[in-house]
This record gives C-alpha cells, sequence and structure tokens, in this order.
C-alpha cells in the first residue's frame, strides 16, 4: 500500500491532488488547519467528498505547530502544498504570516523528512520566483528575481527544499506552477474573481492596463504533473509546470465574456506592486525528464471552472 501525506489538503490545489491520490488507491493523510486567508467553508467543500473515503485520515492540524513525526511515520511520499499564496496581500504586516506559512512550515518538514526512507517530497513551488524576468519563456535556469514579498518566501522555501536535498538526501523535487485555474480555484484568483462577476453581476476590479500576460495551467494538468513527479530521478529537482501559452488579463476577460455570455462591469485600478508584468514558462524540461504534457485548452478549462461557479451559487440559493 502506497502511502501519502498532502498538507494544504483542504485548498484548491490540494483537495484535487487529494482525490487523485485516492483513485490512484493511496492511502492518504491529508493535512490543513484553514487558515482564514479565505472562509473555512469553502474549503471544507473541496474536501468533503474526499474525507467519506475510508482510506483517507484527515487531520486539522497547523504545520508550524503540531508534531510533524507521528503525521508522517511511514509515508511513502509527502506533497508539501499548504502555504500562503497571494501576492498582493505580501506586502507589509502580513508578510509574517507568509514567513510562517511558507519559510517556517517548510523548514519544520524538512527536519522531520531527514533520514526517513522517504521516496519523495514533491513541492509546490511557484512563477512567482522568476518576477520580471528579462527572456521569455522562463527555463529553470533563468535568474529567479521575485517582486514580491511572497515570491521571496516561495524561493526560500524552495531553496531549503534543495539545500536539505543536497546535504541530508532528502528526495525532493520542487514544481514551479504557473497560475493555476479551474474549478474551486482560490476566491481572490482573477479568473475565479470574473466569472463569480459574471454569475452575479457585480463590478470587478482589473489592476493595471490589463495587457499584463499570464501562463495559465489548467488544475488537471497540475495534478498529473505530482503524480508524475513521484519518479522524477533523484538528479533533477526543479521543473516548471505551465500550460506553455500566453493570455493576457484583457483577453481573458473576452474569453470569460465568450464562454458565459455576459458581459463585465470592469473597474480599472492602478496597476498593483508585487504583480509581474508577463510570466511564460518553458515546460521542455518536465516533458523530457517527467513526461509531463499540458492536455487542457484555456477555453474549455475555463468552461469547466464557470460550471463549476455556477453549480455552487445554484447550490447556495437551494439551501
Ligand atoms: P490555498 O490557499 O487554496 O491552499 C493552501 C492551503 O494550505 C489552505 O487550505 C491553508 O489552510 C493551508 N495552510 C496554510 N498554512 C498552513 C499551516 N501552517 N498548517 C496547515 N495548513 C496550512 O492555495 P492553492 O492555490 O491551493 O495553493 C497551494 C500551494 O501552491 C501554495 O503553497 C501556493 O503557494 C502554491 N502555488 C499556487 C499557485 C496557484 O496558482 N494556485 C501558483 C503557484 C504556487
Amino acid at each position: 500500500m502506497t502511502r501519502s501525506v498532502v498538507t494544504g489538503a483542504a485548498g484548491f490545489v490540494g483537495s484535487h491532488l487529494v482525490e487523485r491520490l485516492l483513485a490512484l488507491g493511496h492511502d492518504v493523510t491529508a493535512i490543513d488547519c484553514f487558515t482564514d486567508y479565505y472562509e473555512r467553508a469553502r474549503k471544507e467543500r473541496n474536501i468533503a467528498e474526499a474525507r467519506t473515503n475510508a482510506r483517507l485520515r484527515f487531520v486539522e492540524a497547523d504545520l508550524l505547530t503540531t508534531d510533524l513525526g507521528a503525521l508522517l511515520a511511514d509515508a511513502d511520499y509527502v506533497f508539501h502544498l499548504a502555504g500562503q499564496a497571494g501576492v498582493r496581500p505580501s506586502w507589509g504586516k502580513s508578510f509574517q504570516t507568509y514567513i510562517d506559512c511558507n519559510i517556517g512550515v517548510t523548514q519544520r518538514l524538512l527536519e522531520a523528512l531527514k533520514g526517513t526512507s522517504i521516496r519523495k517530497l514533491v513541492f509546490a513551488s511557484s512563477s512567482s520566483i522568476y518576477g520580471n524576468a528579462k527572456e521569455l519563456p522562463v527555463t529553470e535556469a533563468t535568474l529567479p528575481q521575485p517582486v514580491s514579498p511572497y515570491g521571496v518566501t516561495k524561493l526560500a522555501a524552495e531553496h531549503l527544499c534543495l539545500l536539505y536535498a543536497q546535504v541530508f538526501g532528502v528526495p525532493v523535487a520542487a514544481l514551479r506552477y504557473f497560475t493555476v485555474y479551474g474549478p474551486r480555484q482560490r476566491p481572490d484568483m482573477a479568473t475565479q474573481r470574473f466569472l463569480t462577476a459574471a454569475a452575479g453581476g457585480d463590478a470587478i476590479a482589473v489592476y493595471g492596463d490589463g495587457e499584463q500576460t499570464r501562463d495559465f495551467t489548467y488544475i488537471g494538468d497540475i495534478v498529473e504533473a505530482h503524480v508524475l513527479a513521484m519518479a522524477a530521478p533523484a538528479d533533477e529537482r526543479v521543473f516548471n509546470v505551465c500550460g506553455g501559452a500566453k493570455i493576457s488579463l484583457n483577453g481573458l476577460i473576452e474569453l470569460i465574456e465568450d464562454v458565459t455570455g455576459r458581459r463585465l462591469r470592469i473597474e480599472r485600478e492602478p496597476a498593483a506592486r508585487g504583480d509581474a508584468r508577463h510570466t511564460l514558462g518553458d515546460h521542455s524540461l518536465a516533458t523530457r525528464v517527467l513526461g509531463y504534457q499540458p492536455g487542457t485548452s484555456l477555453r474549455d478549462g475555463i468552461e469547466s471552472q464557470w460550471r463549476q461557479v455556477r453549480d455552487t451559487l445554484a447550490a447556495a440559493v437551494a439551501e
């Protein structure tokens, strides 16, 4: 029996990964402390179906303080997705939360994994470590120069993983995700905000001129990258995981209007500090080494996210 641990299991990406691992037949320990970054009820819904599976053990615990030894005992794979996401709120006072949840938690986890017989630690890194790279698309060799405090903490956490791999032999694969979207996306992310606004008719803020571009990655593709990363060779430790195509925010709005058949009411706001102007990844290393191939078009992905947004709203109205 394969035993996997997923941290951040009630979150957007974590909850999808838990379902995939259960479908693969793993015994899964799912850990989350329901931070207040967004509403608990949403996270409870994310993980509700998986919690009915007898092979899932859900543990509500803060990884910053809980005894990790017992939780990680006998684990074959650890997928470390718990973290404090969000670029714009990472300035100022809330930076401490980013230090704790992204750096502090990762260091505790690595200490607990030292000397264990774990087969792989897969870490959720981020394209935000690149910042405003001079040349696009970025490869894993591009110099990381984050433009947000969030990106700095993700880079530090990734480097801790690589350090523990080098010094203590912890087998690590860090996946640098590029803007993940799809059903259950976090409520602060652009696609979710736009689709929710399309459903409810509310106005939405768009930061900057809307010509900033993003490389979007569908949730199903991201989840498959984790499954593939379980078999990553020991000497390849960092992978870009992206869709490999770019679209501007204005282009995304047009696509959303087309998919939903509704016109969005846009309120233009000044560009936000911490947002990279463009992101675009080269995933050829993940393709060559892991066999990763993004398979969902942006239109198909947006359609499935739109269905979920409407279903959730309809269920809330019916309650
Ligand atoms: P999310 O906020 O939906 O999920 C993160 C989960 O971690 C939350 O449920 C939260 O309660 C939990 N958590 C945070 N700190 C914890 C702690 N100390 N102990 C226990 N649980 C804790 O975010 P997401 O979008 O699913 O992102 C998952 C991971 O992927 C994060 O590490 C994020 O930095 C990274 N990432 C996400 C994206 C994206 O586009 N969604 C892009 C790049 C990187």
